[in-house]
């Protein structure tokens, strides 16, 4: 049995991420399960840096305990990138006019940036990308992402972040307008998993 730890503390990703390798012969723990608290600085410019950060920093702490030497690390970064604002607010979509700022306020702020902007200019992604440190210290980096555009209103309850605006065309509904489950298995995660898993089986078992 091979184990992964996950850094994140997030349980929804942690119920997300062991349905997608449940059928593999892993066993998969969140930083916490493992014993650690680490406060990591995503400086990085890019989602694939910042999984790295994340991800390296994780198995450096554990090399430094003497724990879990075996183990593969995994980190993921996330955001939305709107084509119209270059890219924004990309990497700093948690961070965007600041970490305590809710999302319908962050939300309401890209809607009137894009005020009077037509529906082809408004195309957007939510990207994630996951970086797997294994225990060689060779590194993977897998990146998934999910095409829409930014709606005119926040629509919808489920979900979290930016999804009352992320418009889907072919689901005629915004992100939080699907339920877990129809959201799970188009995501952009999702789909970075789905290429991790890959890498997985390569590597273990
Ligand atoms: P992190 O990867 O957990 O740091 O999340 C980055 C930020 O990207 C989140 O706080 C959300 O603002 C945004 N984000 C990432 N994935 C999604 C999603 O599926 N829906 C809505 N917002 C998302």
């Amino acid at each position: 049995m091979s184990k992964i730890i996950f850094a994140t503390g997030n349980e929804g990703k942690m119920r997300e991420i062991r349905a997608i390798l449940g059928d593999m012969e892993v066993e998969v723990s969140s930083m916490k399960e493992a014993g650690l608290a680490l406060e990591i600085e995503e400086d990085g410019v890019t989602f694939e840096e910042n999984a790295r950060i994340k991800a390296d920093a994780v198995a450096a702490a554990l090399a430094e305990q003497e724990k879990e030497q075996d183990c593969v690390v995994m980190a993921d970064d996330s955001g939305l990138e709107i084509d119209y604002l270059n890219g924004e607010p990309g990497v700093y979509s948690a961070r965007y006019l600041g970490e305590e700022t809710p999302f319908s306020e962050k939300s309401m702020d890209l809607l009137r940036r894009l005020e009077d902007v037509p529906e082809e200019e408004r195309s957007a992604r939510f990207v994630c990308a996951i970086a797997a440190v294994f225990p060689d210290g060779e590194t993977v980096i897998a990146r998934g992402t999910i095409e829409g555009r930014i709606g005119h209103e926040l629509r919808g309850g489920n979900g979290f972040g930016y999804d009352p605006i992320f418009y889907l065309p072919e689901y005629g509904r915004t992100a939080a307008e699907l339920s877990d489950e129809e959201k799970n298995r188009i995501s952009h995660r999702s789909r970075a998993l789905e290429q991790m898993k890959e890498e997985l089986k390569k590597r273990v078992n």
